[in-house]
């Protein structure tokens, strides 16, 4: 039996009551929950956009019986003892349900294969390396390798083989995989879902650095309600931080681990080497940031956010506010006056992006320009360790655009 839980317990009808709940002679006071009521994720977890993340979370969403048991239960300090044996039934019938209608899904056998499949090529290229050594496992990717960061992008008649084909995706999150939503869930209902930024704390989110700005500064452009919409849009671009890549890592071998626990122990020796070689690079990026003579960048959009967090870089301005969205000619202007007053040392573009704005930047305001790589994009055939050469690339770019002590 492979039902859908959640539709069967929005229509069952939970009700309870917020006061005598099944108690003579007062009146029944109740109230409705059902799946609608209980929220997938914060509100911060949502992506761009505001669309709810139901499509990506769908059955697989941990813990729904556990938020409507704790809705429940926050109800307990305004009932009496009656109330409060009712809402124990309640939700030990409610558990019943939910036991018989969705059957735990148990992790594989040892000799079973997992087809994987990644949503970009960052997580794409950390899940190659936890799986290493794993002959039972192949993994995949479903957007163009050469494609980058999957703003604005729309799932493909070939995306949607792939994920008809697939055991388990596996996502960036955070909003990233805003193109996924029902479809997948369509495509293959099966498919397992692991979130790789899930439970990772010290997030940054977009619009925060004009919290910080004078009135009207163009650091950011993009209009006043954009920015407080963004504020509460968590940035993404976890993995082009070698420090936050390796919590994705820790992050995806765990959640594998337990939907393949012959293979746990490979992933977990592979995510321990793994994260030791990418802490090594998170030193280096800190190391140079100690040393760089200038620490104040433009970046092309807001990729290098937690890469410049780790180094104690200062993003003074983006190129591209939205991610592929080119600036208009007053924001132009409204950059370069920003680079000015802040005396940036170079503005970095990126090879997803086309550079001429970025140039033309540079240019009007005397600055350097050079190419930063957050490897969002690759080589189909990229290196187990690709990542790494394009981090140490990019500390050498830094060090000698920006100069060092
Ligand atoms: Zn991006």
């Amino acid at each position: 039996m492979d039902r859908d839980p959640i539709a069967t317990i929005g229509m069952i009808v939970l009700l309870t009551s917020s006061g005598d709940f099944f108690s003579p002679g007062q009146p029944a006071h109740f109230r409705l929950i059902c799946s609608h009521s209980v929220p997938v994720r914060p509100k911060k977890g949502q992506k761009m956009g505001g669309r709810p993340r139901r499509g990506i979370d769908g059955p697989d969403r941990p813990g729904i019986m556990h938020r409507i048991r704790r809705h429940l239960l926050s109800t307990r300090t305004e009932i009496n003892p009656m109330t409060n044996t009712c809402t124990r039934l309640l939700i030990a019938l409610l558990s019943c349900c939910a036991a018989l209608l969705w059957p735990h899904r148990p992790g594989l056998a040892a000799e079973q294969t997992l087809q994987l499949l990644a949503s970009t090529f960052p997580i794409y290229q950390i899940t190659r390396n936890l799986t290493a050594g794993n002959k039972r496992v192949q993994v995949a990717l479903m957007i163009p390798a050469e494609l980058g960061c999957p703003h604005d992008y729309a799932l493909s008649p070939q995306d949607m083989r792939k994920l008809t084909k697939a055991d388990v995706l596996i996502i960036n999150g955070l909003g990233l995989e805003e193109f996924m939503g029902a479809p997948v869930q369509q495509a293959n209902p099966k498919l397992r879902i692991i979130d790789s930024s899930r439970g990772i704390t010290q997030l940054l989110h977009f619009g925060e650095a004009e919290e910080h700005d004078h009135d009207g500064h163009p650091g950011r452009p993009a209009a006043k309600d954009q920015l407080h919409e963004e504020a509460e849009t968590p940035n993404p671009h976890l993995f082009a931080s070698p420090r936050m890549a390796a919590q994705l890592s820790a992050n995806i071998a765990a959640q594998l681990a337990r939907i393949d626990p012959a293979g746990a122990p490979l992933y977990a020796a592979n995510a321990k080497a793994y994260g030791q070689r990418l802490e090594r690079l998170a030193e280096a990026c800190t190391a140079l940031g100690q040393r760089l003579r200038n620490n104040r960048i433009v970046t092309q959009h807001g990729v290098f956010d937690y890469l410049a967090r780790d180094m104690g870089l200062e993003v003074v301005a983006v190129v591209q506010g939205h991610a592929g969205q080119e600036p208009s000619a007053s924001e132009i202007l409204a950059i370069v006056a920003t680079v000015k007053e802040k005396k940036a040392g170079a503005i970095f573009t990126e090879p997803q992006y086309p550079k001429g704005v970025g140039k033309t930047i540079a240019k009007e305001a005397g600055i350097a320009a050079a190419t930063l790589d957050p490897a969002a994009n690759g080589p189909t055939e990229a290196p187990l360790d690709y990542y790494e050469q394009v981090m140490r690339t990019n500390l050498d770019t830094l060090e000698r655009t920006l100069g060092s002590n």
